[in-house]
């Protein structure tokens, strides 16, 4: 039996595009016998108190997870082993660049727009040294390969760039892609459930997968909540978190009930949900919210304007 996961990043609260991811995740590993595990990505950008809230919210839509929370910040000497034993192999170089030399070097020729264009890929110990009076190190995989494709669920076959992407950055911090890889296969996750913003990222994340020996997830990524005008949901959005949501009188088993009818399952409860669930027929499409109708459609008309 494998494992399914959430992994929210504690820099606020959940928005209902992220429940809603959340309840997917849910549904993805129970339906298919998996544990279910949470995973906070506390690496960087967190905001005190954010973990708790998150907890609550998922708590109140009466998600149920397994096994003991995992939190990244906890885990700083276990990315730093596995860097370790990359660099053993000859996987692993230090870059000097910054986001501004990146840029202008542009992409190396055959490369996808965005790749790292190489630059400290074969630098001397002399430039090396040179370069290191300047600004500190991060760490980049030597990748092997320029693309790699990966199964998933919902978009079918897909490939994408690889890069020689960083593994931990130049402030000493384990990056996101290193440190998701590391986590998933250590926590036995070989279900990886998310948004479809980190779609273009399985690539790497398989890549670094194979080189370490790991079995690579199987993915799904599901569609982004976004507003009216293409954009992600965000706070300047309106009602979007559950706590704002059910401030205005609605309970967070109708807002549960609102995310599952949204994906065209049964709202009453989880357990129903789960036996209509079918990756098949879900939604493919951004789901549109227009938060301030939210709590409109949520109120039974009765209550609504007191
Ligand atoms: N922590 C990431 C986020 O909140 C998700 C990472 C993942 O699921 O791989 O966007």
């Amino acid at each position: 039996m494998g494992a399914g996961r959430f992994a929210p990043s504690p820099s606020g609260r959940l928005h209902i595009g992220n429940l809603r991811t959340a309840v997917l995740a849910w549904l993805f590993a129970r339906s298919t016998g998996r544990d279910f595990l949470l995973r906070v990505e506390d690496l960087d950008r967190v905001r005190a108190g954010s973990e708790a809230e998150q907890l609550a919210e998922l708590d109140a839509l009466g998600l149920s997870f397994d096994g003991t929370l995992v939190r990244q910040s906890d885990r700083l000497p276990v990315y730093r082993t596995i860097v370790d034993e990359l660099k053993a192999q000859g996987l692993v170089y230090e870059c000097f660049c910054s986001r501004k030399d990146i840029a202008e070097a542009g992409s190396a020729p055959h490369a996808a727009p965005g790749s790292y264009p190489g630059t400290c890929r074969n630098l001397t110990a002399g430039e090396r040294a040179e370069k290191a009076l300047h600004r500190p190190a991060a760490l980049r995989l030597r990748a092997e390969v320029n693309e790699f494709s990966v199964q998933d669920e919902l978009a079918g076959r897909y490939t994408g760039a690889v890069d020689d992407f960083v593994l931990v950055r130049n402030d000493g911090a384990p990056a996101y892609n290193l440190a998701v890889v590391v986590d998933d296969a250590a926590s036995g996750i070989d279900q990886v459930v998310r948004g479809d913003d980190l779609l273009s990222s399985a690539p790497r994340q398989a890549h670094l997968a194979q080189l370490l020996g790991y079995t690579i997830p199987t993915y799904a990524h599901v569609p982004l909540a976004l507003n009216e005008k293409g954009q992600r949901l965000a706070k300047r959005d309106g009602a979007v978190t559950l706590e704002e949501i059910t401030e205005q009188g609605v309970r967070p088993a109708e807002v549960r009930a609102f995310l599952l009818e949204s994906l065209g399952l049964p709202g009453q409860d989880l357990q129903a949900a789960l036996e209509a669930f079918d990756p098949a027929a879900l939604p493919r499409e951004p789901w549109i919210v227009k938060p301030e109708n939210i709590v409109q459609q949520l109120m039974p008309p009765a209550s609504r304007n007191r």
